[in-house]
Parts: C-alpha cells; sequence; structure tokens
C-alpha cells in the first residue's frame, strides 16, 4: 500500500500496526527490507512492545531484542515511546511525518492488561475474552482510573 500510494503520487500515510511477537516471523523483515529499500517516508510502523505472546514472554519464546537497534541496521527512523502516554504517540506519529527517504518504526512499550488488576502482564489474556463478571469487574477496574 505504501508503494502503491508513492508510485500514484496520492500523498497517503500508511500505518502498519505489529504485535511483538509477531516481530518473530520472516515477512516482516522482509517487508522492512522493502520500505528501506523503497524510501517508504509514508510508512509508520507501530509496534505493540508489550514483551507478551501466546505462548508466553516474548523474550522467553525467542527474543526479538533489541528491537530498536535492529530496525534501524534495516534502514528505519526508531522512536521509541511509553505507548501508554498519549503526548509520547502523537508527538512521535507527528515527528514520522517529516522523516524523509526512510519509513519510521515507533516503538511502544505497553504493558497488556493495563488497570486491569488480573489482566496485566499476563500472557494467558493474549487470546482469551473474559468471561461476563471477569468483563464487569474489568469495566469497573478501568472506570475507577479514568
Ligand atoms: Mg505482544
Amino acid at each position: 500500500m505504501a508503494i502503491a500510494s508513492k508510485l500514484n503520487h496520492e500523498g497517503v500515510r500508511i500505518y502498519c500496526i505489529c504485535g511483538d511477537g509477531e516481530l518473530q516471523e520472516g515477512q516482516i523483515w522482509e517487508a522492512a527490507m522493502s520500505s528501506t529499500h523503497y524510501k517508504l517516508d509514508n510508512l509508520c510502523l507501530i509496534i505493540d512492545n508489550n514483551n507478551l505472546q501466546i505462548d508466553g514472554k516474548v523474550n522467553e519464546v525467542m527474543s526479538i531484542y533489541p528491537i530498536d537497534k535492529k530496525l534501524r541496521s534495516f534502514g528505519f527512523e526508531v522512536i521509541n515511546i511509553d505507548g501508554h502516554d498519549m503526548n509520547q504517540i502523537i508527538n512521535a506519529l507527528n515527528k514520522a511525518k517529516t522523516v524523509k527517504e526512510k519509513p519510521t518504526a515507533i516503538i511502544a512499550k505497553t504493558i497488556k492488561g493495563k488497570g486491569v488488576s488480573f489482566m496485566e502482564n499476563i500472557a494467558d489474556w493474549h487470546g482469551k475474552a473474559p468471561k461476563e463478571e471477569e468483563y464487569k469487574l474489568a469495566m469497573e477496574e478501568l472506570n475507577k482510573t479514568m
């Protein structure tokens, strides 16, 4: 999509959100290599870096670290942020728009299930829905923090 936008002079920006466990997959790095080769400065990759995937901690299943150094070595502009801080998110997205001749990766450090005591940083919640009671409790906890 980012290449097509460039070829068609559409001026469209493409945002791609990836999980951190997803970075273990080879096609991610093939796409990363292509995006720098084609100087896709209209591409912004956002990585949800919660260090959890369905099988456990990303660094224990198969480490992807250091993500920032790997992406820089592929030619990306890299911005590390706290993924729970809206000001940092907005600033990073704005900065990405100013980067020329290369794609930008925003590595957003996050905590899975943040704000819900029984969900925070627990891989088990990667791929299941809460039961009705769990949902109600989670919403109560989230409403207290808002
Ligand atoms: Mg993850």
